[in-house]
């Protein structure tokens, strides 16, 4: 089935094709005529699935086409995710499906002044999409009216509960009217989210998409055994080997992160880093610079594994293993996006590999091994070693030659 076929929008079917959307993905076509038919509905689905989309185009076009409403006056529909960058996200996607049509999103979050926020809310607008906290803020200063709200939806539940706004969620129905629709989405399900998710939804349709195998089916994942000392080398290579491709490269934290690009930077290769000592403002500005391909590689701690969508990343390289298990799915989910292919490959030192067994553990499979011949192993970091000793040969010279210059002007002087 097409999105042509379905029974939405014209403007709506109009921005999906401008967007390349053709054919629904899985969890869109589980999930739209459930959400259209005004079901609650329980998603156990990653992100890379389309899932923004899977509640983006049947909100959109119930909110476009219900007449009986004066449509400003009041908030329909509420999406609430964990972080900045999620709601900016999934914003996005709001704004691109609903283009020509008569909804208007806001994205409200903390961490910036609220007073154009609260004027923008003032505008009229329907459908807001916004982290815990500032919602709150907005809420108790009567800035935001959540009573008359249709539609709620919960994106990456099990990501909220984590960040521990499990009282925030339970408090806030109390300002939710009890007769409205709600979607809860969910990466992973365990019995926390469960009760979560049976204390907000009603009579819900259960959606999930593959239970067995987490990693979606696009990406192509593997695993090498390289020592820790010798994983810059093997980066070094994938990175020149593939200049024209963007990747993703995972470490296990900032002070790692730092250190592999300044030993990628030795290497002239020019790379990003993202982690959580960066501002706020900062962590766009790179994530932009990511998007628009002016940096092809970005190295990122878990921070930035899940939710964010940054389109086209041909390679993620888990250059450390994730200590938490689930962690490896939300990396490797950073690749084969939508109806695209992606490739993953983790490295696994001898210290690493009985992290390497709680992941395949998780997985319930083993990952494929890339066997390295011992001979290719040995190049790979006999090269950088080469190309290392050279360059220190040479700004060694630099430096002395600078040396000499100087003390050639002392001796005129
Ligand atoms: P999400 O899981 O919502 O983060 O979406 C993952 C990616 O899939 C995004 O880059 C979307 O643009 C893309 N996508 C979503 N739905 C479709 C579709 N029906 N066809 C092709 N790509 C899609």
């Amino acid at each position: 089935m097409k999105f042509s076929d379905y029974r939405i929008n014209e403007d709506i079917k109009f921005n999906l094709e401008q967007l390349g959307f053709k054919k629904p993905t899985d969890i869109q076509y589980k999930s739209i005529p459930a959400i259209l038919r005004g079901e609650d509905v329980l998603a156990i689905a990653q992100t890379g699935t389309g899932k923004t989309a899977a509640f983006a185009i049947p909100i959109i076009h119930k909110i476009h086409s219900d007449k009986s409403s004066k449509r400003t006056d009041f908030i329909k529909c509420i999406v609430m995710v964990p972080t900045h960058e999620l709601a900016l996200q999934v914003n996005e996607v709001f704004e691109k499906i609903a283009e020509k049509t008569r909804v208007k999103t806001l994205c409200i979050f903390g961490g910036v002044e609220q007073d154009a926020q609260i004027k923008s809310l003032y505008k009229g607008i329907d459908i807001v999409i916004a982290t815990p906290g500032r919602m709150f803020d907005l809420q108790h200063q009567g800035a935001l009216d959540l009573s008359k709200i249709e539609i709620l939806v919960l994106d990456e539940a099990d990501h909220m509960l984590d960040l521990g706004f499990i009282k925030d969620i339970r408090d806030m129905q109390r300002f939710l009217p009890k007769n409205r629709q709600t979607l809860f989405f969910s990466a992973t399900i365990n019995e926390h989210i469960k009760k979560l998710a049976y204390s907000l939804v009603n009579n819900a349709i259960r959606i999930q998409i593959s239970p067995k195998d987490p990693v979606s089916k696009n990406v192509q994942h593997a695993v090498a055994f390289i020592e820790m000392d010798d994983k810059r080398f093997f980066l070094e290579r994938i990175l020149k080997e593939h200049a024209d491709k963007k990747v993703l490269v995972f470490v296990r934290t900032k002070v790692r992160a730092e250190r592999v690009a300044n030993a990628m930077s030795r290497a002239e290769i020019k790379t990003l880093t993202m982690h959580s000592d960066k501002e706020h403002k900062e962590r766009l500005q790179v994530l932009e610079a990511f998007k628009k391909g002016k940096t092809k590689v970005l190295i990122a701690t878990d921070i930035n594994a899940r939710g964010i969508d940054i389109p086209n990343v041909d390679f993620v390289v888990n250059y450390d293993l994730p200590d938490v298990a689930e962690n490896y799915v939300h990396r490797v989910g950073r690749t084969g996006r939508g109806d695209q292919k992606g490739q993953a490959i983790s490295f696994c030192s001898t210290e690493e590999k009985p992290t390497l067994k709680t992941i395949e553990t998780f997985l319930t499979k083993p990952i494929h091994v890339i066997d390295i011949e011992k001979e290719d192993y040995l190049e790979t970091v006999e090269f950088a070693n080469d190309t290392i000793l050279k360059e220190d040969l040479q700004s060694l010279l630099k430096e002395a030659e600078a040396l000499e210059q100087k003390l050639k002007k002392k001796k005129k002087k």
